[in-house]
């Protein structure tokens, strides 16, 4: 799978945006969202181009490093999705959420981004509490 930095844009704002995730894929940079996409074919169950689109433009504020994958299929889609803290793989006829590597939810594809959005914002805010809760015992 290709971290989701892989189209060219030719504005200046955005190639920094682009480079930033690819140091984020290579485990340079940990500030922020680290998205792992399927490239997306006609096996999609879920429009993955435009749902990573939407995403990165919702949680661009947030700053915690989690590892999300939105995969279009079952192909890649378990495999990837217990690698990251939320999983995204498409299926029929409901899509299946993985959190912390284990299937959590079903989600259909009315509102799938305005409830992926959801869930990626509580995971975050549970990492930052136990990251920071992992820093006052240290
Ligand atoms: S994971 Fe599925 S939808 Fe995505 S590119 Fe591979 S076969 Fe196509």
């Amino acid at each position: 799978m290709t971290p989701f930095a892989s189209r060219w844009r030719p504005d200046p704002v955005e190639e920094i945006k682009v480079g930033f995730d690819i140091l984020k894929s290579l485990r340079l940079r940990s500030r922020g969202i680290n998205f792992i996409a399927c490239p997306s074919c006609s096996r999609q169950n879920f429009d993955v181009v435009k749902t990573m689109n939407e995403l990165e433009g919702r949680l661009d504020d947030l700053l915690v490093p989690l590892d999300v994958a939105v995969i279009g299929c079952v192909v890649n889609g378990p495999g990837e999705a217990k690698e990251a803290h939320v999983g995204l793989t498409g299926g029929s006829p409901n899509n299946l959420v993985y959190i912390d590597g284990k299937p959590a939810q079903k989600l259909g594809n009315e509102a799938l981004v305005d409830e992926l959005e959801q869930l990626i914002r509580r995971k975050a805010a549970e990492k930052l509490e136990a990251d920071a809760a992992l820093i006052a015992r240290s």
